[in-house]
């Protein structure tokens, strides 16, 4: 018999143990039996091929529809080509090399899983030499013989190359027979409360289900291990971050902030001010806020942001803003100066009388720079610090550090803004206040972020222009490519500017693929110089620019002395050029639906309405061509959030992908579960409410240990 923690390589042999430990990094029984199935094929019923994606390991279940044998003609031999088929669709499976048994096995009508590497070849999607495994009734070697009551439903497992799912669903079904039931890592009072089965029916449940409802409640039991290892986790944080305090910064009246208020050019959204109210009180209080600010880009969040910083600086204390990248934090100093006027020239010459002062504390700053604005944050004389997260690992010391902006989460990570905690001391933490553009569906916000207030910016300030979208498929549409650069000179003509974006600088080694590499700024720029935009002023920005030439680059796009900037995403946030109108993005399948969102931000922020053109050769029916027509469909944050949350899901369940790669969310998913995350934060606070350090739960202890760290960096990662 065997536990959990046993190695595979006794219970299913050396050989297929070595397979599962170097294709899907598995090396225990409990690794194994975690290796849900992607999905269920019914007998039957054949894989959606629509939604295959070119590069990824996946397993079709299809028909055979025809087999042609052609001679090769570079060597000897011959080239079988079975094309299958999911009643609509079509997928070609090439064989190479003389093959007769092959021909006489794979006849039409006959119905199989393939597993292989989706290509694309002429156009068409292509699996080279895949494995199969033929599952008709003709078939005496098929999964019949494997399985004897999975009569109905098969199990499609997540494979890699040389390990098809039918040889892991074999090696499953090996290590079930031997597995013994161990002690349950949820109590029986929890199971009861929620109607879910223990962990040995449903590890058998879930790999050979025998009813959909046996497997329906096996899900949710297993979702629940998931669901409350996030939570146990984020109860314990909350619990000893909650013993902290935070330096008090009560509301002043009578200083900069009042001041500031006073002299704004326009009058703040109602959104504005109910949030900058709530984080006024936040603040007021002994108590370290920690809250998430989401809105649109344009919404107005560094206003909010700004006039908390004040709240702050009006206590006597030292607020920092953090930005993902050096050009956007020397931009962030460059607008709050401009914000404040002589209210952030204290000490100088026409400095207002509350003045303060705003530094920039960046690595490319020169030593002699670099030293007074150490000084500066130091002695307290900057109210106001911008750097990147760079001023979190180095050595600034703050007078009196009381709270942390830091813009656009989605480049911090948990450890960063753990980071800060420690920041103003022993016992002491700043109040935190994170910023971002894309907005996160509530369960994200519980899970992920699981430890945070939220407050979203909905509305736009009055002014703003619609932004309208375009997929351009410049391979299946060539001539729509040449229309984008005409409808690019015609803005240009009526006075306006454009971005050009693309996903790489061009000054990298060649690399030794034999695909196409991304369009790349340092190529694009001499094509479009002497080819469609010829005669026009264009501008190039990239991250390895020297600092003084990316700026004197925006300042001469921003004065109007450029008509096109090429550029890579170093122009994603904050840039602000009201009279650039349209935004051209170079491959667009290789950006994230969410850095689409903010790319496009840029334009439409003048009284012209904004347009952007997404410009990509996947091909129709990729998941890579559904993200952008998601894009194109919405400029709703919100909406968009919900969508690429949702595309994010089902291509990972399509694409069957290659790796195995462990990560303590497989079968939850934040769109869908919230209420089992919603109930398991409410065990989890109440269990860490009577046992912080879960002594009396070793089952759930052992949970969350296991599976929250890989989980949480990951979700990060991929946002
Ligand atoms: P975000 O950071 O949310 O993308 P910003 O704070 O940069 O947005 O605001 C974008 C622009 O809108 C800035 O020029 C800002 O001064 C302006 N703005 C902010 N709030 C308002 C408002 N209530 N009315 C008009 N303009 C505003
Ligand atoms: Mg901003």
């Amino acid at each position: 018999m065997a536990v959990l923690a046993d190695r595979l390589t006794d219970v299913v042999g050396a050989r297929t143990a070595n397979a599962l430990a170097s294709a899907l990094d598995l090396h225990t029984v409990g690794d194994l039996l975690r290796h849900y199935p992607r999905r269920y094929a019914q007998r039957g019923e054949l894989t959606d091929i629509a939604g295959l994606e070119i590069g990824e390991h996946v397993t079709v279940l299809a028909r055979i529809e025809s087999t042609t044998k052609k001679p090769m003609r570079t060597r000897k031999g011959s080239i079988l080509e079975v094309t299958i088929t999911d009643g609509s669709r079509r997928l070609t499976c090439a064989f190479f090399g003389n093959q007769t048994w092959r021909e006489r096995e794979l006849r039409p009508g006959r119905t199989g899983l393939f597993a292989g590497k989706v290509t694309a070849f002429r156009r068409s999607l292509q699996l080279a030499n895949p494995e199969y495994e033929l599952i008709d009734s003709d078939s005496d070697d098929g999964l019949s013989t494997v399985d004897d009551f999975l009569s109905r439903i098969i199990p499609v497992y997540p494979a890699a190359q040389g390990l098809p799912s039918w040889r892991i669903s074999k090696a499953v079904h090996q290590t079930l027979e031997m597995l013994d039931a161990e002690p349950d890592p949820l109590p029986e009072w929890l199971r009861r409360e929620h109607g879910l089965p223990t962990l040995f029916e449903a590890l058998h449940a879930i790999h050979r289900p025998r009813s959909d409802a046996e497997l329906r409640s096996a899900r949710m039991r297993l979702k629940w291990d998931e669901a409350l290892a996030v939570q146990l986790v984020l109860a314990q944080r909350r619990r000893s971050t909650g013993g902290r305090t935070a330096p008090a910064c009560p509301p002043k009246s009578g200083g900069i902030a009042e001041a500031f208020d006073e002299r704004l050019p326009f009058r703040l959204t109602e959104g504005q001010r109910e949030v900058g109210e709530a984080i006024s009180a936040d603040l007021a209080g002994e108590h370290p806020m920690n809250r998430l600010l989401q809105g649109e880009v344009g919404s107005g969040k560094t206003v909010v942001a700004l006039r908390a910083m004040l709240q702050v600086v009006d206590a006597g204390r030292q607020a920092a803003l953090l930005a993902p990248t050096e050009v956007l934090a020397a931009q962030h100093a460059r607008s709050l100066r401009e914000l404040l006027g002589d209210l952030a020239r204290a000490g100088e010459l026409g400095g207002a009388e509350r003045a303060t002062r705003v530094t920039l504390l960046t690595g490319s700053l020169s030593a002699r720079q670099r030293k007074q604005a150490l000084l500066d944050a130091a002695s307290g004389a900057a109210g106001i610090v911008v750097g990147t997260h760079a001023l979190l690992g180095e050595h600034v010391s703050f007078a009196d550090l009381a709270l942390v902006v830091i813009d656009e989460q989605h480049r911090f990570g948990v450890e960063q803004r753990d980071a800060l905690r420690s920041r103003a001391g022993e016992d002491i933490s700043p109040h935190v206040l994170v910023m971002t553009a894309t907005p996160i569906p509530r369960t994200v916000a519980m899970t992920v972020y699981g430890d945070l207030e939220t407050s979203s910016l909905r509305q736009l300030p009055s002014g703003r222009s619609p932004i309208s979208t375009t997929v351009v498929p410049a391979a299946e549409k060539p001539a729509w490519l040449e229309r984008v650069w005409q409808r690019l000179r015609e803005e240009v003509a009526e006075g306006h500017q454009a971005y050009v974006v693309c996903p790489r600088i061009g000054d990298e080694p060649p690399s030794e693929k034999t695909e196409r590499p991304p369009v790349a700024v340092l190529d694009l720029v001499p094509e479009l110089e002497n080819g469609p935009l010829a005669g026009l002023r264009i501008g190039v920005l990239h991250g390895r620019l020297p600092g003084d030439e990316k700026d004197a680059v925006m300042r001469a796009f921003a004065a109007g002395e450029l008509d096109v900037l090429v550029a890579t995403t170093v122009i994603e946030v904050g840039v602000n050029v009201p009279n650039a109108t349209v935004m051209v993005i170079m491959d667009a399948d290789r950006f994230g639906v969410s850095q689409l969102h903010q790319l496009r931000g840029r334009v439409g922020r003048g009284n012209v309405p904004g347009l952007c053109l997404l410009v990509t050769e996947a091909l129709e029916g990729t998941s890579a061509r559904a993200r952008l027509a998601a894009v194109e469909s919405t400029t709703d944050g919100f909406e968009l959030s919900k969508l690429d949350l949702e595309l994010r899901r089902e291509g990972d369940i399509l694409g069957a992908a290659q790796s195995g790669k462990r990560s303590g969310l497989k079968l939850l998913s934040l769109l869908r579960d919230e209420e089992i995350i919603a109930r398991s934060r409410r065990v989890a606070q109440r269990v860490v409410a009577a046992d912080p350090e879960l002594t009396e739960h070793p089952g759930l202890a052992a949970l969350a240990a296991d599976m929250i760290d890989d989980e949480r960096a990951e979700y990060l990662e991929k946002t």
